[in-house]
C-alpha cells in the first residue's frame, strides 16, 4: 500500500503524533509525504519516508501525478481550514483527484484515524487486487 501524508504547518505536530502512534502500519506501507511533512516524520520515527517537493513549491502536485498514475492508496492531508494557502490551486487539485480516481482520504485527524484503523483491518486489501479506478468508469 502506497500512502502520502501532507501536513500544513499548524497541523504538523498532529501529523507526527500521528505517525509516531500509527507507525507499525506505516512500516508494511510505502510512505510519500511532501518536503517538511516527511522530514518531520522521519526525525521523529525513524521511518522510510520517500520525499517530494515542499507543498507550495510542487509538492501536492507530485503526489497527485502518482494518484493520476493509480500508484497511491491512501491520502492523508491535515488541512489547515483556518489559513490561506499560497497554493490553494494545488489543493485542490490534489483532492480533486482523490475523488476522480476514487482514492481514501481523509482531511482531518479523526477521519485519519478511522482510516488508518480500516487499514488494519483490511477493508482496503481490495486495492491490492484491482487498482483505483476513476469514480465513473
Ligand atoms: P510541506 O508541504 O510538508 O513541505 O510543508 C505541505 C503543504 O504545505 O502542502
Amino acid at each position: 500500500m502506497n500512502i502520502a501524508l501532507i501536513a500544513h504547518d499548524s497541523k504538523k505536530d498532529a501529523m507526527v503524533d500521528l505517525a509516531i502512534a500509527y507507525q507499525h502500519i506505516f512500516r508494511q506501507a510505502k510512505v510519500f509525504a511532501t518536503g517538511t511533512t516527511g522530514k518531520r516524520i522521519m526525525d521523529a520515527t525513524g521511518l522510510p519516508v520517500h520525499r517530494v517537493q515542499s507543498g507550495p513549491y510542487g509538492g501536492d502536485q507530485q503526489i497527485g501525478a502518482k494518484i493520476a498514475e493509480e500508484q497511491m492508496d491512501l491520502v492523508i492531508f491535515l488541512r489547515d481550514p483556518l489559513t490561506a494557502q499560497p497554493h490553494e490551486p494545488d489543493i485542490t487539485a490534489l483532492l480533486r483527484l482523490c475523488d476522480v480516481h476514487n482514492i481514501p482520504v481523509a482531511t482531518n485527524l479523526a477521519t485519519a484515524e478511522i482510516l488508518l484503523r480500516a487499514l488494519e483491518r483490511g477493508d482496503l486489501d481490495w486495492r491490492k487486487a484491482v487498482p483505483g479506478r476513476p469514480a465513473d468508469a
